[in-house]
């Protein structure tokens, strides 16, 4: 089994800053990895929208590696190729602003909070571009698709400075790719969303269960009925994970449902009755992601740990497979507690709003693909244990990934969540017109590889893996 690779997230790229100035409002800073004593003043510091050309063009001329951050939550191991670089942190980017249409235009600092705030409703943390330049899979993926599938534009900085707008009506071509391979051809700067009446008033079902680990089976037969033709208003996130007080494997579900109570509790109750715990409530919008899934998703944004994440895409979950996982999780935290924030997560999602649109409709490849998106995680602060939450998680996503267990003939993961030792056609898709349309954009738009950090798109169709 391979060694260890441990995710380098950008947050630790950040610890290794030098120097960061800026001022606020839209402008982007820069955070010195390397500073070189001739750098001109007019780069020492932040740029304005207008500045993007002159900023760009003394990079390049001078031979200067650039990584953009927007929320700097991005775990791909593809990020330690960027070395001795300049960070172009987006984080003064941070607004939200209706549209007469009732759209919604973010800069690509905006949190997802920032987003659903000026919608009226609400989220907590992720910088909402980022996620979408994967594609963006999410709750509400049933009812309304990816979050990228609800982009209606991008202004964007190429690697020479040149400022362009992607859309259905103009750049077609690159409109298609940032949704879905987003990190590889520019900067985003902001992006427009098209937004949808909130149903029920704005309230969602939601409720927090655990189990014992003798109830797995059970759990996961129950989830296994429910996702064909999945209700589209239904999310589902399991969790293997510790409980806090008896330090004993256990299983945590969160569901949460967008539209009426009556209709969540239906599916609840097909596991209420063997629950160990069962919390129900309904959340306004605004603070499904801080109390959701026990607010897990929040916590998992705390920083200074080790993220060591595999993950795949499964259309089926082996009830028997999924037992021996479990056991094993058990037996290593019980080996090794160091790894106990560590989690194998599920996350079951509705398929209607992204089965909706045809398989070519951007660069996002997975749609009727994504059932249940697996992920082993293992979180850890010393490193000593690196080799073996390395060798769970990676010998896991193998035996996963076998078509018995996945119901694919080949390895399927969502971009965002990819490892880097996945092939490149995984996260992207195995037709070949995919990777010589991948590939034709790169040549059009980073000839030269300046955005290559995060799952490069081969200049060449022939390169493809
Ligand atoms: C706790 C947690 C929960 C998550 N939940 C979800 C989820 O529900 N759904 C989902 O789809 N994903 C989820 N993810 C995955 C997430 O989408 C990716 O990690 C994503 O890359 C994070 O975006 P970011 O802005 O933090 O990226 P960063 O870490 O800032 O950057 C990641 C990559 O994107 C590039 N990039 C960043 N900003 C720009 C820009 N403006 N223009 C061009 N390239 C840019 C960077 O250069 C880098 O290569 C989650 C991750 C975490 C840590």
């Amino acid at each position: 089994m391979a060694r260890p690779r441990v995710v380098q997230p950008l947050l630790l790229i950040s610890a290794a800053i030098m120097a960061v100035s800026g001022t606020g409002g839209s402008l982007a800073r820069f955070a010195y990895i390397r500073q070189e004593p001739e750098w001109p003043p007019e780069i020492a510091g932040s740029v304005h929208d207008a500045s993007w050309p002159d900023f760009l063009e003394f990079m390049t001329r001078n031979n200067i590696t650039w990584l953009a951050r927007s929320g700097g939550h991005g775990y791909s191991p593809t990020l330690r190729t960027i070395q001795n670089a300049v960070m172009v942190n987006m984080e003064n980017f941070r607004y939200a602003s209706i549209n007469s249409d009732l759209s919604v235009s973010i800069g690509s600092g905006a949190t997802f909070q920032d987003m659903i705030d000026a919608v009226g409703g609400a989220g907590r943390e992720l910088r909402a571009t980022g996620a979408s330049l994967g594609g963006g899979v999410g709750r509400l993926q049933g009812k309304y698709g990816i979050t990228s599938d609800s982009i209606r534009r991008v202004r964007m900085a190429l690697w020479n400075g040149t400022i362009v707008e992607a859309s259905d009506d103009i750049n077609q071509d690159l409109f298609w790719g940032v949704r879905g391979a987003g990190q590889n051809f520019g900067i985003v700067i902001e992006t427009t969303f098209e937004t949808y009446p909130a149903s029920d008033g704005g309230m969602h079902y939601n409720v927090d269960m655990t189990f014992s680990g003798e109830s797995l089976e059970t759990v996961i037969d129950t989830i296994n009925s429910l996702i064909p033709d999945m209700d589209p208003a239904l999310a589902i996130i399991t969790l293997f994970t510790i409980d806090a007080d008896s330090l004993e494997a256990i299983v945590a579900l969160g569901l949460v449902y967008a539209g009426s109570e009556v209709g969540g509790r239906r599916y609840a109750q097909l596991f209420a009755p063997f629950s160990r715990t069962f919390n129900e409530s309904l959340i306004p919008w605004v603070d499904l992601p801080s109390q959701s899934a026990g607010g897990g998703v929040a916590a998992n944004c705390q920083t200074g740990l080790r993220h060591n994440m595999y993950s795949l895409a499964s259309r089926d979950l082996p009830t028997s497979t999924y037992r021996e996982i479990y056991d094993s999780f058990s037996e290593l935290i019980v080996a090794y507690p160091g790894l106990n924030r560590s989690i194998v997560l599920i996350e079951t999602f509705g398929q209607e709003g992204v089965s909706a649109l045809p398989n070519d409709y951007s660069a996002f490849p997975h749609r009727g693909e994504i059932h249940n998106l697996v992920v082993l995680e293992m979180v850890y602060t010393d490193d000593t244990v690196a080799d073996v939450a390395d060798d769970f998680a990676h010998g896991w996503r193998d035996v996963l990934a076998q078509p018995e267990n996945s119901g694919y003939d080949r390895l399927v993961v969502y971009q965002n969540y990819g490892h880097d030792d996945e092939p490149l056609s995984a996260l992207y898709g195995y037709d070949e017109w995919r990777h010589e349309r991948l590939s034709s954009l790169k040549r059009s738009y980073d000839p030269k590889g300046h955005f290559n950090g995060y799952h490069a798109i081969p200049i060449d169709s022939a390169d493809w893996s």
